[in-house]
C-alpha cells in the first residue's frame, strides 16, 4: 500500500494506521463472532469483554488510582461543560481559570448552573501566556476549580498541573484535557475530575472519557439528566444507557497499540510522551528559526499537541496563507488550516502523528521559505 498522507487535523484526528487496518479486518466478523462490533448488544459477552479490556488498559496506561472511576460517556467536551457543574457545583460557586477559547466557553456554560468566579484570565483577543498560578484569585468556598490543561485553538498547555492545596484552595481541580489526554502522564494527586472527547487523541468521535474521584460522586442537581449523573453512570459501569460501542472498541485498540508502543528505549505512555516532546521541539525549532513563519505563544506555555503558526508581518496575507495550504495538500500534508476564530495555520501533532510527519512539514516550511521568503 502506498504511504497515507500525514494528517494534521485538530479533531476528529488521525488514528494509528495499524489500528485502522485492524478495524477494517474485523469489520464484518469480530473474532469469529459472526458480527461487526457495531451490531452487538452492549450487554452481550463479546462487548462486555471489549469494554472491560478497554477500561483496564486505559487505567494501566495512565496509572489511574483505584479511587477514581472511569466513565465512558457521550456529548463531548462541550456537554461536559454543563455536566460538570450539574454534578459538582451543588448550586454554589466555581472558580474558572481562562487561558484560551475553550476555558472561556467552559466559564460561560457553567454560569447557567453555578456562580462563576474568573480566578485569572489571559487577554481575550490573543491568548499567548499562562497566568502564573500564584496570581490566581481563588475563592475560599469554590466547589471546584476548572482549567483547560491544553487549549486546542490557542496552542497553550499546562506542562505542570497546578497544586491547588499549595495555593490555599481545598477545592478539587477539574481539567478539560480533551486535546492532550494520553499524550503524557498525569499527576492524579492534583486532580479531582478529568474529562475529554475521544476524537482528538484517542479514537472516533462520540465517546467522552471522564475520570472522577469517587468522593465527588452523588451530588448532582435535581435537574441533571439521569444519563449525565456521574453516580448513575458509574453504578451501571457506563451501561446505564447504550454507550458509543464502536468508538469504545476503536479506543480500546488504540490503548492496545499504545501499550506496545516503544520509542527511545521506553514503552507505553512514557514512550509516546518522549516522542511528543521530540516532535514539538522539532517544529517549534523550525518556526523560531524562520524569517517567514512564527508561533506567538510564550515558551513556558507552548502546547506539544496543537501548534498554531502564522506568516510573519507583511507576509501574513490571505493569498500567501492559501498558497501555503494548497502547497501542503499537494505534498500530502493535510488539514493544516488554522481555526476559523484565529486564522493562520495549525499543526496538530497528536500521538498518532509519526516523527516523519513533522519532518515532512519542516521540510515543506523550509522549501516554502526558500521560494517566497
Ligand atoms: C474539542 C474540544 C472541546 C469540544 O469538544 P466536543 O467533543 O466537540 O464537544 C472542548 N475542549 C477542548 C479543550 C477541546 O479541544
Amino acid at each position: 500500500m502506498t504511504q497515507r498522507p500525514f494528517n494534521f487535523s485538530a479533531g476528529p484526528a488521525a488514528l494509528p494506521e495499524e489500528v485502522l487496518n485492524q478495524v477494517a479486518a474485523e469489520m464484518l466478523d469480530w473474532q469469529g463472532s459472526g458480527m461487526s462490533v457495531m451490531e452487538m448488544s452492549h450487554r452481550g459477552p463479546e462487548f462486555t469483554r471489549i469494554c472491560a479490556e478497554a477500561e483496564n488498559d486505559l487505567r494501566e496506561l495512565l496509572q489511574v488510582p483505584a479511587n477514581f472511576r472511569i466513565l465512558f460517556m457521550q456529548g463531548g467536551g462541550l456537554a461536559e461543560n454543563a455536566i460538570v457543574p450539574m454534578n459538582l457545583a451543588r448550586g454554589g460557586k466555581v472558580d474558572v481559570v481562562v487561558t484560551g477559547s475553550w476555558s472561556k466557553k467552559s466559564a460561560e456554560e457553567a454560569r447557567r448552573y453555578a456562580s462563576v468566579n474568573i480566578a485569572a484570565s489571559g487577554s481575550d483577543s490573543k491568548f499567548t501566556q499562562l497566568p502564573s498560578p500564584g496570581s490566581w484569585q481563588l475563592s475560599a468556598d469554590a466547589a471546584y476549580v476548572h482549567v483547560c490543561s491544553n487549549e486546542t485553538i490557542d496552542g497553550i498547555e499546562f506542562h505542570e498541573l497546578p497544586d491547588l492545596k499549595a495555593l490555599g484552595s481545598a477545592a478539587p481541580l477539574v481539567i478539560d484535557c480533551s486535546s492532550h489526554q494520553l499524550s503524557r502522564s498525569i499527576d492524579w494527586s492534583r486532580v479531582g475530575l478529568a474529562f475529554g472527547g475521544a476524537q482528538k487523541n484517542i479514537g472516533p468521535a462520540g465517546l467522552t472519557l471522564v475520570f472522577v474521584r469517587e468522593d465527588l460522586l452523588g451530588h448532582a442537581l435535581p435537574i441533571c439528566p439521569s444519563a449525565f449523573d456521574y453516580q448513575t453512570v458509574a453504578a451501571a459501569q457506563s451501561m446505564y444507557n447504550t454507550p458509543p460501542t464502536f468508538s469504545i472498541y476503536v479506543a480500546g485498540l488504540v490503548f492496545q497499540w499504545l501499550k506496545k508502543f516503544s520509542y527511545a528505549g521506553k514503552t507505553g505512555v512514557a514512550a509516546i510522551e518522549q516522542r511528543n516532546i521530540d516532535k514539538a521541539q522539532l517544529l517549534y525549532g523550525a518556526l523560531d528559526g524562520s524569517k517567514l513563519f512564527e508561533n506567538r505563544v510564550a515558551a513556558h506555555a507552548r502546547s506539544r499537541m496543537n501548534i498554531p503558526f502564522y506568516l510573519r508581518g507583511e507576509y501574513n496575507t490571505p493569498q500567501l496563507t492559501s498558497a501555503f495550504l494548497d502547497g501542503a495538500k499537494a505534498r500530502n500534508l493535510l488539514q493544516l488550516k488554522g481555526h476559523k476564530s484565529v486564522g493562520g495555520m495549525r499543526a496538530s501533532i497528536y500521538n498518532a502523528m509519526p516523527l516523519e510527519g513533522v519532518q515532512a512539514l519542516v521540510a515543506y516550511l523550509k522549501d516554502f521559505e526558500a521560494q517566497y521568503g
